[in-house]
């Protein structure tokens, strides 16, 4: 099987060919090797094969022809050295989090993180000796403090999830190297079309799959991209001994997913741009928060650092949580659903949803309160979802 290389290639070009590898069949489009194990031509080439002594497949634990064309498209499109994929997007971040650490490390997070990252770092990583300390991911001084002491793995998401947050990836990444940390992005709401993290200084870069690069809802994966010395001397063992193997058809879903990635992420930006901009003008509405308008808090970091604002949109609705739910039950296009990054527009009410593992103080620290609706623009008709939206504010 040839491999094409094509790494001058343009990101929507990667995208499409990427990490392509034919069989002897010539078939177009990317093959699913649907196989837990492979046979060899003899014991000796297993026992050479075992002992990595020779190139080859051993076992889908280990690695699989159809995940590894998905592997090696994102590594193509992120820029970095390699890639693992994983089951889930959950699975990606465990795995970075946890293989690479141990008793006595020190990670510094930033306190909006997605609800189950900040779960592992506040109730799994203690248990095994890890500290985490949290800090304002838009406050540059509160990170100054925080990496002044020596740190071993630095985690943020930007956007943040899910009040789209920006945390300056560049200033960080230099905090953090100085700290002698790695600084991991969860690049999950940008996407790695808006954003790369890898070119602003971070180390790794993880990916839930599941949102936009399958991008209709129909798979769980998950990516962590990021160097090769460091990924086979912490991550390739933990992925064999452990198991967050994906299934070779969820790669093959992500990889046809990836063939529309770029058109699908700027359709959504532009239809969640203006869904955004007629909220905001609507009586019932305390705040919008969009990273491409200008009256986002930290406007000026998302422009310094992803080239679109994203295809999601949080509002706070005057009232409390009865009032989003009122809003939430007016909509008629809409599903409730705390799923993201979806050809179908999706709302939830995060304080509820996903992020109910936090008390009402943690919840606090990042700004969260039960008025908050968080919007994931799909790609109907703008009109239709705009109509939706703005009938079910009038509702409420
Ligand atoms: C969904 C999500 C995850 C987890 O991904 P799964 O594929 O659901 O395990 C992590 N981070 C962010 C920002 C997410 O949106």
């Amino acid at each position: 099987m040839a491999k094409r290389d094509g790494n001058d290639w343009k990101p929507a070009t990667k995208l499409v060919r990427g990490g392509t590898m034919r069989s002897q069949f010539g078939e177009t489009s990317e093959a699913i090797f649907l196989t837990s194990g492979y046979a060899y031509d003899s014991a000796e080439q297993a026992a050479r094969r075992m002992a990595g002594e020779e190139e080859g497949y051993v076992y889908s634990r280990y690695a699989n022809p159809t995940v590894r064309m998905l592997e090696n498209r994102l590594a193509m499109l992120e820029g970095s050295e390699t890639c693992r994929v994983t089951a889930s997007g959950m699975g990606a971040i465990s795995t970075t989090m946890i293989a690479p650490l141990g008793q006595g490390a020190r990670v510094v997070a930033a306190s909006a993180l997605f609800g189950s990252c900040r779960v592992i770092c506040q109730t799994i990583l203690p248990r095994y000796g890890v500290e985490t300390e949290f800090v304002q991911g838009a406050d540059l001084d509160a990170w100054k403090k925080a990496l002044s002491r020596p740190a071993d793995l630095v985690l943020i998401e930007s956007p943040s999830n899910p009040l789209l947050e920006a945390v300056d990836i560049e200033a960080v990444a230099k905090l953090a190297h100085a700290a002698g940390a790695k600084l991991v992005v969860d690049n999950v709401f940008a996407s790695p079309v808006l954003q790369r993290p890898l070119d602003l200084g971070a180390d790794i870069s993880v990916y839930s799959a599941t949102k936009h690069m399958d991008g209709q809802g129909r798979v769980l994966a998950g990516a962590i991209c990021g160097p090769s010395d460091w990924m086979e001397e912490h991550i390739d063992p933990w992925i064999r001994h452990t198991g967050p193997a994906p299934s070779p058809f969820n790669a093959w879903v992500v990889l046809k997913g990836l063939e529309t990635l770029d058109l699908r992420v700027k359709q959504a930006c532009s239809n969640a741009a203006r869904i955004a901009d007629s909220i905001a003008a609507h009586p019932k509405i305390n705040a919008v928060r969009y990273p491409g308008r200008s009256d986002h808090p930290q406007y000026e970091v998302h422009k310094k650092q992803m080239s679109a604002g994203g295809t999601l949109v949080a509002f706070s609705v005057k009232g409390a949580r009865a009032e989003a739910f009122r809003m939430l039950n007016a909509l008629n296009l809409l599903d409730i659903s705390n799923n993201l990054g979806d050809t179908k527009s999706l709302a939830c009410h995060p304080a509820s949803t996903t992020h109910r593992a936090l008390n009402e103080e943690e919840r606090a620290s990042m700004g969260l309160d039960e008025s908050w609706i968080r919007i994931s623009v799909g790609l109907e008709d703008v009109e239709d979802i705009e109509a939706d939206i703005l009938g079910a504010l009038d509702a409420m």
